[in-house]
């Protein structure tokens, strides 16, 4: 077939990223893939250059323009005020599915998970991922988790059209509402309801911990998996390395109208310049990356000169053992051995068909009609050293009027007045719920409760107004 020649943006990154992506175009050129790739440069050299996002702002223009990224591991400097590039390109390109496939290669690649093969659908932009952190108190600091309505309407749904495409069985949701009813909840409630539009697929779901311990456990059990962005970059990276070695799994990055692929390991300083990384992970973001641009054939021909090569028991140290392996090889001499097999198929590994493959296109997600909306009350946090909540209690509950009562007040989430416990623990941060008790509540006493509070010398850090959405709380009961 052939094939239009089509610009993509690579960067060659940090650590062994610039090993692995000479290799992996290498694998790519010999394929005869019809790419134009135009490099961009990102990462540490421009992170330590003083642009604090480590990328340039001249490199958004290519990526904007070829809207294909095939990326390189980069070092983020910890520490310093800088940004995770990963975090920023994904928000600002609106890569919002990413997509984790983690197979095991039993008994070419030792592992203890023979029949593994699962994929993780993971929300890309949202969560604790938004960077929205406060340090609140002497003692306190604050990391907003936002879930929203259309980000989990859209991650669920990809969920499902990738395993109705890929002729896969069942999706299973990993959340946490038993703890975050609200945010856990919602995803969990989205869940439920769109796949009941899909009853060819069987659909389940699992507290995140348990579900987390039985892919370490059974992996086999699983097929697709969605999840929030934290649980599923810590568990994607759990399913790769059990597979067999994080330097195997690839990684694809989805938006409306871009795409980014990668490895989904980091730059591995410990091992770069030695020509000893597997180039394998990023060869499969980019051949995720070649189905994605319609090159599906030349996807499955590198993939299946790949698994030969597997069987061959030609292999990276990662993967090396004594009495499995044939012979150990660095990662440029990896890549030749891939490039020689080019036209082989596996003998034994399940070679994939990329048949029928093509990027998903999913319904814009719009906004729902607005829900009726009331304001029922707030939570005033208070910065308060020396507390006996009894003390702040007593204190506090002057500062109320027939419009807006004290109710509670928490520490650390826990209620400690009225009638707390003495063995509670209480730090210097103390949420403060004030109701009406009318449900009818003027903005303008929100305003007016803190500025009492304000000169009466109480230290307001924050404010989190309560509302009712249909008549249903928009806030989370309290404990205790
Ligand atoms: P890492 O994934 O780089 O390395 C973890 C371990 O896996 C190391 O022992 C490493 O040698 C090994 N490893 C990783 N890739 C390998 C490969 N292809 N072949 C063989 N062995 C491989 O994780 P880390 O050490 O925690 O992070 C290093 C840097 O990478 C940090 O600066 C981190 O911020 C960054 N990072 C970047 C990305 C990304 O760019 N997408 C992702 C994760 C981490």
């Amino acid at each position: 077939m052939t094939h239009p020649i089509v610009p993509i943006t690579v960067a060659f990154g940090d650590g062994i990223g610039p090993e692995i992506m000479e290799a992996t175009l290498k694998v790519l050129d010999a394929a005869g893939a019809k790419i134009a790739p135009e490099a961009i440069e990102i990462g540490e050299k421009v992170y330590l250059s003083g642009q604090t996002n480590g990328i340039q702002a001249s490199s958004w223009e290519s990526l904007r323009r070829t809207k294909v990224f095939l990326k390189a591991p980069i070092t983020t400097p910890q520490g310093g005020g800088y940004k995770s590039l990963n975090v920023s390109m994904r928000k600002a390109l609106g890569l919002y599915a990413n997509i984790r496939p983690c197979i095991s290669y039993a008994p070419f690649v030792k592992t203890k998970h023979p029949i593994m093969d699962l994929v993780i659908v993971r929300e890309n932009e949202e969560d604790l991922y938004a960077g929205i952190e406060h340090r609140q108190t002497e003692d306190v600091y604050q990391c907003l988790k936002l879930i929203t309505r259309p980000g989990c309407e859209r991650i669920v749904r990809y969920a499902f059209e990738y395993a109705k495409q890929q002729n896969r069985k069942r999706v299973t949701c990993f959340v946490k509402d038993n703890i975050m009813k609200l945010t856990d909840g919602l995803f969990h409630q989205i869940f439920n309801d769109i796949a009941a539009e899909y009853p060819d697929i069987q659909h389940d779901s699992m507290i995140v911990d348990i579900g987390a311990a039985r892919i370490a456990d059974t992996p086999e059990d699983f097929d697709v998996l969605v999840m929030p962005n934290l649980y599923g970059d810590i568990i994607s990276d759990i399913a790769a390395q059990i597979a067999g070695s994080v330097g195997m799994a690839g990684s694809a990055n989805i938006g409306d109208q871009c795409a980014m692929f990668e490895a989904i390991h980091g730059s591995a300083p410990d091992i770069s310049g030695k020509n000893i990384a597997n180039p394998s992970a990023l060869l499969h973001g980019a051949i995720q990356m070649l189905v994605h641009i319609g090159q599906n054939d030349i996807a499955e021909k590198i993939h299946h000169a790949w698994l030969a090569t597997l069987e061959q028991g030609f292999h990276t140290a990662d993967i090396y053992e004594e009495g499995r392996s044939k012979v150990l090889l660095g990662t440029a001499e990896f890549a030749n051995a891939v490039i020689a097999n080019l036209g082989q198929s596996p003998k034994q590994l399940k070679a994939p068909s990329y048949e029928g493959s093509k990027p998903l296109k999913l319904p814009v997600v719009g906004y729902k009609k607005p829900c009726e909306k009331e304001l029922v009350g707030i939570d005033i946090f208070l910065q308060w050293q020396d507390g006996i909540p009894k003390t702040l209690g007593d204190k506090l509950v002057t500062h109320g009027t027939s419009e807006l009562e004290l109710k509670l007040i928490t520490n650390r989430g826990v209620k400690v007045w009225p009638d707390g416990f003495p063995e509670t623990y209480c730090v210097d941060h103390w949420r403060c719920r004030f109701m009406s008790p009318t449900m009818q509540l003027s903005f303008d006493e929100i305003l007016n409760v803190q500025s009492r509070l304000h000169e009466a010398g109480f230290d307001v850090v924050k404010t989190e107004n309560l509302y009712n959405f249909n008549g249903q709380p928009g806030y989370a009961a309290v404990h205790g």
